[in-house]
């Protein structure tokens, strides 16, 4: 216990965490905002590049860390579609569920809401019911070890317009297991207007799920307003501008 006598955030020597460090790293966490795939931890993806070697993507994890290592937004862009690329069976979405679960657990989070985006998946040929399926084996199988408790909120990828708006509410409303609590939207706003979703999330928040819209990433307050008055947003991602 000799660490409650450093002050808060004073480093030590060789680089070791600070009191302050491992403290708030000891502390139980509830994680809010959280994306399953923008969340893969580079062991993952080299595990699913050696699955999916034709994708070209890196299976040493080294040369993975530095692929990992963004230079800019657009990097990061580069980045997240190369490992939605690697997301092609129900069995590469259970161990990126799974492994995305343990790496919360891993940081003491004890309550997560993981923003999930469906759409893309079934478009790279997973079925709906078999995503599903993935998913919610993956949670209950990592509670049960770890205690961490998931819930999901499925989010429309807006840059994709009102088809991949269309079939995340019916993944939503018709296919959701009982841990799905939200309904978001993602992806750019400059040319996405909120409004066009109004009518999936009423659909939404008819159903009981919440209104977690992003909002106010990328552009500025009108852009919340949408959210609050078109989309009924009860908790807003990001909406710093
Ligand atoms: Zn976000």
């Amino acid at each position: 216990m000799t660490d409650t006598t450093m002050a808060p955030g004073e480093p030590t020597a060789a680089g070791e965490p600070t009191a302050y460090a491992r403290f708030i790293a000891g502390l139980p966490k509830a994680e809010l905002h959280v994306h399953h795939v923008g969340s893969a931890r580079p062991e993952t993806v080299a595990a699913l590049a050696a699955r999916h070697p034709d994708a070209g993507v890196p299976q040493d994890l080294a040369a993975l860390k530095d692929f990992f290592t963004f230079t800019d937004f657009a990097h990061f862009i580069d980045v997240y579609l190369a490992t939605v690329a690697l997301l092609r069976t129900p069995e590469d979405i259970h161990l990126l569920t799974r492994e995305v679960i343990e790496g919360l657990a891993a940081q003491r989070v004890r309550y997560a809401e993981l923003t999930m985006t469906p759409f893309t998946s079934v478009r790279m040929g997973i079925p709906i019911e078999a995503y599903t399926e993935a998913i919610e084996d993956a949670r209950i199988t990592a509670e049960r070890d770890t205690g961490t408790v998931v819930r999901w909120i499925y989010d429309i990828p807006g840059e994709a317009g009102l088809e991949s708006a269309d079939a995340t509410i019916s993944y939503a409303v018709d296919h959701g297991p009982a841990s799905l609590v939200g309904f978001g939207l993602g992806g750019p706003e400059n040319g996405v207007p909120r409004p066009q979703f109004k009518a999936h999330f009423d659909r939404a928040r008819a159903a009981g799920l919440h209104s977690v819209p992003h909002s106010g990433e990328s552009t500025g307050p009108e852009t919340i307003w949408d959210a609050i008055r078109e989309l009924g947003a009860e908790r807003i991602g990001h909406g710093i501008a």
